[in-house]
């Protein structure tokens, strides 16, 4: 087991002007025992990141250490580090037990009973016992997955890294291995780094969410955390689902009556206290982004359009979820608007509908995207809020 820590790395590919910074200065440790889960959308640049960890990739700047000794000029085979893909990348002409033991064959200096008892001892850990003589093109995907993590954990590696594993796995199936590797994770104490591009995944599995976007880290923070307080827009709108609703707003009023008014229809406006205006630390006359999550959106069913607390809009569709529904709400003040609703709330589609959200529930983004306040979670977990992300 092994702290890792990534220094300042940046990941040029190419050169010149032509040149692809597929990572820009980018500093993140990961704990001795601890699951990281690396989130961001396509092309951010997490599996470049892992990669360079792994030795797969050079690198242009910085550092990379493993238990505090620098790796980068460390061939793959010496860092002592375990890479699960996401095809597998089993051997297709070796049986389940050749591909479990081959890595550890050429690593270490077991013997062959010593290999061949570790390979069934994981494999029971793992219920692929009875596969172990089969090839990889006689198992399900979800099987070969297994062979996959087993053969990285036969190895008894300073740290795993997961390159998107769940990724060719159907829904249900992919449900099942996040809860199975996370437990392993937390059974075995390895210091993980996992990339994924799927918020909810990186909710569900980690101890710590690193979210990158353009090849820069954006927060790291317990999933809690960056639910709850996100350190910019780009974070708020990227977890959860669905997204955190926006409206573009202007702050107007005075002690005792500020307002926030939407910038697209003034009409639309939301009484706020002074306590936000303070905590936001902005002037009247300033313009900022307003964010509410779906589940924060109170339907107001005999709310008074003159009311300035309440925003007017039309139920554009109405998705039911099971446990609740899923309204899309059309606003003439900005983009349509999510409320995630009760079950028993199924309003035809074109109804009109006020709402309105808590002032606690309320986000405030400055031009530049950057938190100024986060919601107040009255003590609430985001464990306690999780069903906000559909398994
Ligand atoms: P992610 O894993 O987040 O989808 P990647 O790390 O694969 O992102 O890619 C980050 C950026 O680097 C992207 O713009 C991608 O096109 C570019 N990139 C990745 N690999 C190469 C490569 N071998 N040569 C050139 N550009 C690359």
């Amino acid at each position: 087991m092994a702290r890792l820590d990534i220094e300042n790395v940046t990941k040029v590919y190419g050169s010149g002007d032509g040149g692809i910074v597929a990572v820009d200065d980018l500093s993140l440790s990961v704990d001795d025992g601890q699951f990281l889960v690396l989130v961001g959308p396509s092309g951010c640049g997490k599996s470049t990141t892992l990669r360079m960890v792994a030795g797969l990739e050079s690198i242009t700047e910085g550092t990379i250490s493993i238990a505090g000794e620098p790796v980068n000029e460390k061939e793959p085979r010496d860092r002592d580090v375990a890479m699960v893909f996401q095809n597998y990348a089993l051997y297709p002409h070796m049986s389940v037990r050749e591909n479990m033991g081959f890595g550890l064959k050429y690593s270490s200096d077991l013997s062959k009973d010593e290999v061949r008892s570790r390979v069934e001892e994981v494999a029971e850990m793992m219920g692929i016992e009875d596969l172990l003589d089969d090839k990889p093109s006689q198992l399900s995907g979800g099987q070969r997955q297994r062979v996959a993590l087993g053969r990285a954990i036969v190895r008894e590696p300073r740290a795993f890294l997961f390159d998107e594993p769940l990724s060719n796995l159907d829904a249900k199936l992919r449900t099942h291995m996040r809860t199975e590797i996370t437990r392993l994770q937390r059974d075995l104490g390895v210091t993980s780094m996992y990339v994924t591009h799927d918020q909810a995944e990186a909710m569900t599995m980690a101890d710590v969410v690193a979210v990158m976007n353009h090849g820069e880290l954006q927060q790291v923070a317990p999933p809690n955390e960056v639910y709850d307080h996100p350190a910019n827009r780009f974070v708020a709108g990227f977890i959860g689902s669905p997204s955190m609703n926006f409206f573009d707003v202007r702050i107007e009023g005075d002690h005792g009556d500020y307002r926030l008014v939407a910038r697209r229809d003034e009409s639309a406006t939301y009484a706020v206290g002074d306590d936000c205006i303070a905590e936001a630390g902005v002037e009247p006359g300033t313009n900022l982004t307003l964010g509410v999550r779906p589940e924060d959106v109170e339907i107001v069913p005999d709310g008074s359009s003159d009311d300035p607390l309440l925003l007017n809009a039309l139920v554009d569709v109405v998705e039911p979820m099971g446990s609740d529904n899923f309204l899309t709400l059309s606003h003439p003040a900005g983009d349509n608007w999510i409320a995630r609703v009760d079950s028993g709330y199924t309003p035809e589609d074109g109804t009109p509908v006020t709402y309105t959200f808590d002032e606690s529930a309320l986000h405030l983004f400055d031009e530049d995207g950057r938190t100024l306040k986060s919601q107040g979670t009255d003590g609430r977990s985001y464990h306690d809020r999780a069903a906000a992300i559909p398994q």
